[in-house]
């Protein structure tokens, strides 16, 4: 059985089409005329019948918005405009995946590394760079799945908004184990998803577990203490699993779960690993912070963040999951890309890329 998109966020999606001449999303502005929005973040698309989604690359695609007015009360220091606290939700094959979008935010420059003054002219000459935290729901006919937790600040609005508790989410796959990925893991100190089993790779176990790292790293000694809280509350629902070498064998011989892989991303931490999703044919590789300034690092995927464990790997890992997904037409998710957080990866030569975000359009 599909989870359908309600009918009431279809209406939502039209009315905001319809009636918007001029919108923010994420780090653009859209204006639209009904049919067309045109959006200042190379996201231009058309409108177009949902009841007769074209399907541009086998990718069934339905995208909704939920412009999510969420009644926050009065806690949110952070707080953006209500057209930003977006839940967007499609369709690939018979799974529905939702971004939730915990927060939009400038990275700095500062955060780089390996960025020459010429690159910084021409791609960051604000010095800053569109970034978020995200983490990404996937229901499968049969299961709900959570791909990372953020840190837990609008996470649980945004799944109650999607009619799920809590109690609702089946599997938790954890790209890895820093504090903006794990935060909604625990409420309170306690398991937040109490019947979640926990899906983590064995090299990012071993790293946070070894008091070797903790004592080489004393500076992140909080995040091993936070890590190590969430791989105790969820002891009894750990697996450890050592993801695939390459994602080249087709078909997959051995899938982490039915129509779930994960690949090993190693480098921005040691057991880094994103999660190619498959249903009816399409596909959706969600690789967490393997990019982290899009703007940059797509051009320029030598760059690297400050925070990666491992920059020289790090790079490679970039650079061979670009050129997988650029050659597979293989749309991709991340939880530091600016919503909506998806899009196509192009390959522009010399070892180059662009990156097309999906943006407010129907049957796109
Ligand atoms: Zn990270
Ligand atoms: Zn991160």
């Amino acid at each position: 059985m599909i989870t359908p998109i309600k009918q009431k966020d279809t209406d939502a999606i039209l009315k905001n089409v319809k009636d918007t001449s001029e919108f923010k999303i994420g780090g653009c502005v859209c204006v639209c005329n009904g049919e067309t929005c045109e959006c200042n973040c190379n996201c231009n698309c058309t409108y177009k019948n949902p009841e007769k989604p074209e399907d541009k690359r086998a990718l069934k695609f339905v995208l909704s918005v939920l412009v999510f007015i969420a009644l926050l009360q009065g806690n949110r220091a952070m707080a953006q405009s209500p057209n930003e606290q977006l839940v967007m939700s499609f369709e690939i094959g018979y799974s529905q995946v939702s971004v939730l979008s915990e927060e939009q935010r400038s990275g700095r420059i500062d955060a780089l590394t390996g960025a020459t003054p010429q690159m910084i002219k021409s791609y960051l000459p604000d010095s800053v760079y569109p970034s978020a935290v995200n983490a990404f729901l996937v229901r499968t006919p049969d299961k709900n799945i959570l791909i990372d937790a953020g840190y837990g600040r609008k996470l649980f609005d945004h799944i109650q908004s999607l009619d799920l508790a809590t109690e609702d989410i089946h599997i938790i796959l954890l790209t890895h184990m820093h504090g903006d990925h794990i935060g909604g893991l625990l409420r309170n100190e306690a398991i937040a998803f109490p019947k979640a089993e926990l899906y983590l790779s064995q090299p990012e176990y071993d790293y946070w577990m070894s008091d070797q790292a903790m004592q080489a790293s004393p500076d992140r000694r909080n995040g091993f203490l936070q890590a190590r809280k969430v791989i105790a509350a969820y002891k009894d629902k750990l697996h450890l699993f050592t993801p695939e070498a390459e994602p080249a064998a087709e078909p997959p011989t051995n899938t982490l779960l039915p129509g779930i892989r994960g690949i090993a991303a190693y480098g921005h931490t040691p057991g880094h690993t994103a999660y190619l999703f498959e249903s009816e044919g399409s596909r959706l590789l969600i690789w967490g912070d393997v990019n982290h300034a899009m703007r940059i690092q797509m051009p320029c995927p030598d760059v690297t963040y400050a925070r990666d464990s491992n920059p020289a790997q790090s790079v490679e890992t970039r650079k061979r999951i670009l050129a997988y997904v650029a050659a597979k037409n293989i749309p991709i998710a991340g939880m530091h890309i600016a919503f909506p957080g998806i899009g196509d990866v192009i390959s522009t030569g010399n070892g180059a890329y662009a990156f097309e975000p999906y943006c407010l359009c129907l049957g796109f």
